[in-house]
């Protein structure tokens, strides 16, 4: 069912949460309606799909855990040596464990089997492999799983809310 954006009283996205929680919301005049989908949820109601909330709630931040899953996401589940993308993707560690690397969002890529076999215990320098981006770690949590959402294509209204992604 659909996910409805929130956004806090200064109009950043402050979380995603169920089109129920959203009405919810909104019949308690918490939060007022933004954008909706042309759908209803019954006559002169139209669905949510972003709302925002009447009063500023200041928010701390959160981790995003560093695992295989986000950090294909974050690389877009694309080799950061060569640019391949496809099933059978590694992760890399840019400067070898063995030689002092850490587990750390500056330091894992997502690299195909051929350009991790290839680069081996070497650094990109070394190796002659260079990286098509910097691995960094994601600005917010939120902002990772809304990229997560524009990627799937379902709320491209949520778009112009969410700025440098
Ligand atoms: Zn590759």
């Amino acid at each position: 069912m659909a996910k409805v954006l929130v956004l806090n009283a200064s109009y950043e996205p402050l979380n995603i949460t169920s089109w129920r929680r959203a009405v919810v919301l909104l019949i308690k005049g918490k939060a007022e309606r933004v954008e909706h989908n042309g759908k209803h949820l019954y006559a002169d109601f139209p669905l949510p799909t972003v709302i925002r909330l009447r009063h500023y709630v200041r928010v701390p931040y959160k981790e995003i855990p560093l695992t295989r899953r986000n950090i294909l996401h974050r690389d877009s589940h694309t080799c950061q040596y060569c640019g391949y993308t496809g099933d059978d993707l590694t992760l890399d560690h840019v400067v070898p464990r063995s030689r002092g690397g850490g587990d750390a969002w500056e330091n894992i890529v997502t690299a195909c089997v051929r350009c991790n076999v290839k680069k081996g215990n070497r650094t990109p320098v070394e190796a002659h492999m260079y990286l098509h981006h910097l691995p960094r770690k994601p600005y917010s949590s939120l902002y990772f799983e809304v990229s997560k959402h524009l990627k799937s294509g379902l709320h491209d209204e949520w778009q112009k809310y969410i700025i440098g992604l």
